[in-house]
């Protein structure tokens, strides 16, 4: 059964996932706070957001712009909460995004990114990103080719308004969780290699990674961010 989007086991749900990084995290050693929970809010509505935050949720990942900023309106900013732009993100709609959001997990072209550095210079500040990867070679996605990877990361590095933290991918879909493991360890060990590489301003401490189906896998594997929306909200309508 399917649960519908509503306020009522948001908590429950929210405890249990945390649980479950909890102990996706020791299996492998790992330190439980070296993980974040990007809570997946877009298609809710505000009310199941208000219950996530009530419930100890920070960090809301939203894809859609305009949807977005009304919650961010109605939401207000309560204490240490943030937002994050995780779906793709057209050029024009750059300036909006620019300083709204506090990571930007979606830049997948030199163009998109000489915009992000252009906004930010205009703004006065510094946007920090994730370079999304596409690993499944799957041409309907967004995402630069693992191949492509070290020449657009060592293009965006010299932007000097772009902070580059790390890098996001969206396996293609699997039935069985465990298929998606290769894609993560691929995702770890491209984001190794480019550590060693002696980048300027972009770092590489963060691995966004994992959804509400392999986020325990994407820990195991070294996600610091997993992004989950349904296993906390239930399922979207539209
Ligand atoms: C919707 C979405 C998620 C969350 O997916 P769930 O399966 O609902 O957990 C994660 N990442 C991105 C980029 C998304 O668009």
């Amino acid at each position: 059964m399917v649960a519908e989007v509503n306020s009522g086991h948001v908590a429950e749900h929210l405890a249990d996932v945390l649980a479950r990084i909890g102990l996706a995290a020791r299996r492998v050693g790992r330190d439980p706070a070296g993980v974040r929970l990007v809570a997946v809010s877009k298609g809710v509505p505000v009310e199941p957001l208000r219950a996530a935050l009530s419930a100890g949720a920070r960090l809301f990942g939203e894809s859609r712009l305009q949807e977005a900023v009304e919650k961010m309106a109605a939401i207000g900013a309560p204490d240490g909460v943030s937002w994050h732009f995780i779906g793709q993100l057209q050029r024009r709609k750059v300036k909006a995004v620019v300083g709204a959001f506090a990571l930007i997990h979606s830049v997948d072209n030199l163009d998109l990114a000489e915009e992000i550095d252009r906004r930010a210079a205009a703004a006065g500040l510094t946007q920090s990103v994730l370079v999304e990867v596409n690993l499944g070679g799957e041409a309907s996605k967004a995402g630069v080719a693992a191949g492509d990877l070290i020449q657009a990361v060592q293009r965006m590095d010299r932007l000097p308004h772009l902070a580059i933290r790390g890098l996001m991918v969206i396996p293609p879909p699997a039935d069985d969780p465990e298929r998606t493991r290769p894609y993560f360890r691929e995702l770890r060990s491209l984001s190794e290699s480019l550590a060693g590489m002696g980048l300027t301003r972009s770092r590489m401490d963060e691995l966004s990674m994992g959804m509400s189906h392999d986020f325990e896998i994407a820990v195991e594997e070294g996600a610091t961010l997993v992004r989950v929306g349904t296993a906390i909200f239930g399922a979207r309508h539209g």
